[in-house]
């Protein structure tokens, strides 16, 4: 390989990235966000979620090989096995949390999307919501510094997945975006995640967005028209030059923030190994090392599994969380 040709096969060293390699695509986001609700065997999921049989079987695989979940024999008896969320599976709910926010508040299709999460701890309808473990504040991006971590450094790029894009059938895709919606989309894109990761490290400028991720620039330019055209970013007027505009995120995509700072906290837990995390965060209003947390925004209780229902009036369908 031509040293060139290996520059390319790199990406900077990112949790995230690494996080979204395992995770970040619509069918394992979705087997994930139903095991917390119970789902533990084939033939529910494969019912429940409408994915083929190949599909599912190699997803399930692949969540099995990257430890999110575990092969046991089954409990009944007559099915020889079944899944069951591992500890690194199940530190993944404060995301599935997040991206369920992101859809109620965002989601183009909100009217299929009736539900609502009960904290059964208070018995209040809630949102949950992202705070600092330290000073229990909500996050935001702009009260968030960054720097170099001990694992900072070059990743390889991850193989292109096998499937790239799986289209539900029409019939299942209303399902499908009613439990994960257009999030998912984001997500299960290579690139865009790190462009959106660059805006929450304060790139504006065409050229810092580019340095911050590596990308292509005719990949770039597809993923800020793609961003833009959602809502997640608005063109303005560059502030030093302004016949040359920047980028900036829009309330929308200010939103993204919690999602990527939990996918940040669940790969710096469970991928970074000996090295460390790529990046340190320190939440500014307190000064310390920021540790995310979810909670109830009405009794700003720490949310576990056991203690969130999903209410859905009327529906066949599984929860999504
Ligand atoms: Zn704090
Ligand atoms: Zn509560």
């Amino acid at each position: 390989m031509s040293p060139l040709a290996a520059r390319r096969r790199t990406i900077r060293a990112s949790s995230v990235a690494r996080a979204l390699a395992i995770i970040g695509d619509r069918w394992s986001l979705l087997i994930i966000a139903t095991a917390f609700q119970g789902v533990r065997r084939f033939d529910d999921w494969r019912r429940g979620l409408g994915v083929a049989t190949n599909v599912l079987s190699e997803r399930l695989n692949r969540l099995v090989a990257s430890g999110c979940l575990a092969r046991v024999p089954a409990r009944s008896g007559q099915r020889r096995h079944e899944y069951r969320l591992t500890p690194m599976g199940a530190a993944f709910y404060p995301t599935a949390l997040m991206i369920w926010r992101f859809d109620r508040r965002w989601s183009r299709h909100r009217r299929l999307q009736p539900g609502a999460l009960v904290h059964t701890h208070c018995g209040a309808l809630m949102m949950p919501t992202l705070v600092c473990a330290g000073c229990r504040r909500p996050l935001s991006a702009r009260e968030v510094r960054y720097e170099a971590g001990p694992g900072a450094g070059l990743d390889r790029m991850a193989p292109p997945r096998a499937v790239r894009r799986t289209k539900a059938q029409p019939e299942q895709a209303a399902a499908v975006a009613t439990l994960v919606g257009e999030l998912v989309n984001f997500l299960g894109d290579r690139w865009t995640p790190q462009v959106l990761a660059a805006f929450f490290v304060g790139a504006h400028r065409y050229e810092e967005i580019r340095r911050e991720t590596r990308i292509a620039t005719n990949l770039l330019a597809d993923r800020l028209r793609v961003l833009t055209e959602h809502g997640l970013l608005e063109r303005r007027p560059g502030r030093e030059r302004p016949h040359r505009h920047e980028y900036a995120l829009t309330a929308k995509g200010m939103d993204v923030y919690p999602v990527i700072l939990t996918l940040l906290q669940w790969g710096d837990r469970w991928l970074a190994g000996r090295g460390g995390p790529p990046l340190l965060l320190c939440h500014r209003p307190c000064g310390r090392p920021l540790a995310p947390v979810v909670v109830c925004d009405c009794c700003g209780g720490e949310l576990d599994p056991h203690e969130v229902s999903f209410r859905r009036p009327r529906s066949r369908l599984r929860p999504a969380l």
